[in-house]
C-alpha cells in the first residue's frame, strides 16, 4: 500500500488519483470512516444504492464507522436513523463533532467548566457526557460558548452567544463548514452560523470537528484500524481531516463537492480515490499513467492545449486486456492528474476543452468546459 497521502508535495511524486487501486478498496482497506451528510444521506434520505452497496462493504469483511461534523443530533439518533435506512449502526459506530467539542472544551477548561450549547440537541448532550455544565445565558457566565449545527438556531441563540463571547467566554465551533447539502442544493451550515458571531465579536473561534484530526483518530482507536480509509464528499474537511490522520481517502460526488471545486483543489485537499458515492468501496480503480505527451485513465486522455487548457480525448485502448469497468469518472481522474501535475503546490482553476461528441458529453455533465 503506497496510496496513503501520496503527492503532498511537488517534486518527482505523482499526484493524488494517480495511483489507483489494483484491489478493490475493501481489500485494500480493513475499515471505512464514512463522513454521513452527502455520503451516506443526503437530508432524511438514503443516497440511492449505498446503504445495498455499505452491505456489501462489510460483507467483503470491511468494518465501518460514521464519523459527522453534524453537531446537531446525538449519536444514538444518528445510529437510529443509519438503522431506517438500512445501515445497521449503533452509538458506539458514531463519533459526532459534538463529542469532539465536548472533549476538547473538557480537555482546555476542566471537567465542571460551565458552557453555553448554541445548536441542535446534540451539543448540550455531549457537554453533560464530558461533565461540563450547560447554562442557558451569557448572565450565567458561561467559560465557553459551544456552537454546532441545528436547525431551530436563530437570532436570540446568536445574540446571546455574542454577549458571552464578549463577556470572556472562550467561542468553541464544532465544525466549520460552510454548507450543508440538501436535495434544493447546499444550505447554510454550522460555518456560516459561526461566522455570524465571529464578525460581531471580531474574535476567531476555536474549531474541533474535521479537518482536525481528532475525530478520525478517535475513530481508528475505537476500532483498531490498521489501514483505514476516510470517505467524504468535502475537500475541506474530510480529505484534508484524512491527509492531517495520515489516512488514505476516497472522496464521492453524491455531496458537496463537483468537478471544478475538485480540479481546482489545493494540495491537502486531493483525495486518493473518487467514485460518483460510496459505492466505489467495492470496486477497483484504475490508475492515471503518464505517457509523455500526456496522461491516460482508462480509455480518457488528457493532453496539454494552448496556454494553460487542457484537452479531453475519448480515445479507447486497441488492448484485448479486460479493462475494469468504466464509473463514468476515468475522464476526470485523467483530468485532475494532469492538472495537478502542473500544479503541485497551489490550487488552480482548470480550463477545460473536449475533442468530439464522447468528450464535450463527459464535460458537460461534469459542469466543465465547452460540453
Ligand atoms: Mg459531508
Amino acid at each position: 500500500m503506497t496510496d496513503t497521502a501520496a503527492g503532498t508535495s511537488g517534486g518527482t511524486e505523482l499526484p493524488s488519483l494517480a495511483g489507483g487501486s489494483p484491489t478493490p478498496l475493501t481489500e485494500a482497506h480493513d475499515v471505512a470512516l464514512l463522513d454521513l451528510d452527502g455520503v451516506v444521506y443526503v437530508g432524511p434520505d438514503a443516497v440511492p444504492g449505498v446503504p445495498e452497496a455499505l452491505q456489501g462493504v462489510r460483507h467483503a469483511g470491511m468494518r465501518l464507522g460514521f464519523v459527522t461534523n453534524n453537531a446537531a443530533r446525538t449519536p444514538e439518533d444518528v445510529a437510529a436513523h443509519l438503522t431506517e435506512l438500512g445501515v445497521e449502526a449503533t452509538a458506539a459506530d458514531v463519533i459526532t463533532s459534538s463529542q469532539a467539542a465536548a472533549t476538547v472544551v473538557a480537555d482546555l477548561l476542566g471537567p465542571g467548566a460551565r458552557i453555553l450549547a448554541v445548536g441542535g440537541p446534540g451539543v448540550a448532550t455531549a457537554a453533560r457526557a464530558a461533565g461540563l455544565v450547560v447554562v442557558e445565558r451569557a448572565e450565567d457566565e458561561p467559560d465557553a460558548v459551544v456552537q454546532g449545527y441545528g436547525r431551530e438556531v436563530g437570532w436570540a441563540q446568536l445574540a446571546e452567544a455574542v454577549v458571552a463571547v464578549r463577556n470572556g467566554a472562550r467561542h468553541v465551533a464544532t465544525n466549520a463548514d460552510a454548507t450543508i447539502p440538501s436535495p434544493r442544493g447546499p444550505l447554510p451550515g454550522n460555518g456560516a452560523m459561526v461566522g455570524v458571531v465571529s464578525a460581531v465579536t471580531g474574535r476567531p473561534p476555536l474549531i474541533t470537528g474535521k479537518p482536525d484530526p481528532a475525530m478520525h483518530a478517535e475513530c481508528v482507536r475505537r476500532t483498531g484500524a490498521q489501514r483505514p480509509l476516510v470517505v467524504g464528499d468535502r475537500l475541506d474537511t474530510d480529505i484534508e481531516g484524512a491527509r492531517r490522520a495520515g489516512a488514505a481517502s476516497l472522496l464521492v460526488l453524491s455531496g458537496v463537492t463537483d468537478a471544478a471545486t475538485l480540479l481546482a483543489a489545493v494540495p491537502q485537499h486531493r483525495p486518493d480515490h473518487l467514485s460518483p458515492d460510496a459505492a466505489g468501496l467495492l470496486t477497483v480503480h484504475p490508475p492515471v499513467v503518464g505517457d509523455g505527451a500526456g496522461w491516460r485513465c482508462g480509455d480518457w486522455v488528457v493532453r496539454p492545449a494552448e496556454a494553460d487548457a487542457l484537452l479531453l480525448v475519448h480515445e479507447p485502448r486497441q488492448s484485448d486486456q479486460a479493462a475494469p469497468a468504466d464509473d463514468g469518472l476515468d475522464g476526470l481522474r485523467a483530468l485532475c492528474v494532469a492538472h495537478w501535475a502542473r500544479h503541485p503546490d497551489d490550487g488552480s482553476d482548470a480550463q477545460v476543452l473536449g475533442d468530439g461528441r464522447p468528450a464535450r458529453d463527459a464535460l458537460r455533465e461534469w459542469g466543465l468546459g465547452n460540453g
